[in-house]
């Protein structure tokens, strides 16, 4: 029998492949078209490095963010290999997690995203939708919600965050290049970052 931890870090891959076309396309207005292909080559690396009966959450993760890390060129591997890297450091050997333990591995993943790139609010990146998300999944919980609960009140705020990338122009990554007309375009990491949330969320509901 496989763990719940590869099934759902299965169920991230499914969501990348079949939304690759879609990455690649968002990045093709305002940048170098290969976001989708890039976390699509990562996530298949990463679904041949795990093993099915992986129980240790933090090790899959672990193993997750190093082979991100080691297969994604761009700024995209660097930045999503660190967040899952981060994430798994603070489950380390847990095979279960809490609503809290979901809410600190949000919290380190977005610190690691942030050392490594430099980027704040508002600069039309991934952070977009990762910074308002874990805002609102830590008021949720923190009044009492459970996981699922304050995970679909962030993924709600996460593809808000998708819309907002559209209003603003992006001054991080390739797409600064690009300056005002880098505007109306929604960050194509920010929507691989929501439908992550998303994917998980889904699990979590299955
Ligand atoms: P590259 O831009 O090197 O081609 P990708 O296309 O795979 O890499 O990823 C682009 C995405 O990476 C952007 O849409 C943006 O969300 C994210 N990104 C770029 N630079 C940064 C940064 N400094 N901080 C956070 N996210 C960033
Ligand atoms: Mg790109």
């Amino acid at each position: 029998m496989s763990s719940r931890i590869y099934d759902c870090i299965v169920k991230i891959n499914e969501t990348i492949q079949t939304n690759k076309d879609f990455l690649t396309d968002l990045d093709r207005e305002i940048g170098d078209a290969d976001h989708g292909v890039n976390m699509a080559r990562g996530f298949n690396a990463v679904i041949e490095k795990l093993n099915a009966d992986d129980a240790d959450i933090g090790g899959a993760l672990k193993k997750t963010g190093m082979t991100l890390l080691s297969t994604v060129g761009g700024a995209s591997g660097p930045l999503y290999g660190t967040a899952y890297m981060e994430a798994g450091k603070v489950v380390q050997g847990k095979t279960e997690i809490t609503k809290e333990d979901f809410g600190e591995m949000l919290r380190v993943a977005i610190e690691g995203i942030q050392k490594r790139g430099k980027a704040e609010k508002g600069e039309k990146t991934m952070l977009d939708s990762l910074l308002p998300a874990y805002d609102v999944y830590m008021e949720k919980i923190n009044g009492g919600e459970d996981l699922l609960g304050a995970l679909e009140a962030a993924c709600e705020e996460a593809e808000k965050g998708i819309e907002y990338t559209k209003t603003i122009r992006a001054t991080k990554g390739r797409a600064s290049y690009l300056g005002d007309r880098s505007i109306g375009h929604q960050d194509p990491g920010a929507t691989s970052a929501t439908l992550t949330l998303e994917t998980i969320r889904d699990f979590l509901k299955g």
